[in-house]
């Protein structure tokens, strides 16, 4: 990672952690789901609205580090106007970002401002914080009943 990502990086964790998008539940959401990461104590619950198969509103709540904040912040921001295809596509992308092979690594180039969390791979404990809203997000997706750990 070049000196100037890391700096963005830091930048964009920070402020997102600080001051987190869409933290609040929408009104009238209709998938939700829960997410827990034990390992650091990450507590999410994420809320999307849901019309003719399209994200017209995401949001979330809890209690987390601040990568997992920031992270659930910069998701919820992204999945706004989304298909669900689409979104399911940029879930593919973001765990592949931070937990794929070395050769699939490096930044895909649609990922946006997403691809900052790359930078969370030197820091394999953080990689957890980082993909609990996304693995959440799926659950509301699939509407599972049982809360999502990343145990
Ligand atoms: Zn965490």
């Amino acid at each position: 990672m070049t000196a100037d990502l890391r700096d963005l990086y830091q930048e964009l964790i920070l402020d997102h952690s600080r001051n987190p998008r869409n933290h609040r539940a929408p009104e009238a959401s209709n998938r939700r789901a829960d997410g827990y990461n034990p390992l650091c104590g990450d507590k999410i619950t994420v809320y999307l609205r849901i019309e003719r198969q399209v994200v017209v509103d995401a949001g979330f709540e809890g209690t987390g580090c601040a990568i997992s904040t920031a992270s659930a912040s910069m998701m919820t921001e992204s999945l706004k106007g989304k298909t669900l295809a689409e979104a399911e596509a940029l879930f593919g992308k973001f765990h592949d970002l931070l937990t794929g092979k070395p050769e699939n690594q490096g930044s895909p180039p649609d990922l946006g401002k997403l691809a900052v969390f790359g930078g969370v791979r030197e820091f394999p404990i953080r990689v957890k914080c980082a993909t609990l809203a996304w693995h959440t997000v799926r659950a509301a997706l699939d509407q599972k009943p049982e809360p999502v750990t990343t145990e």
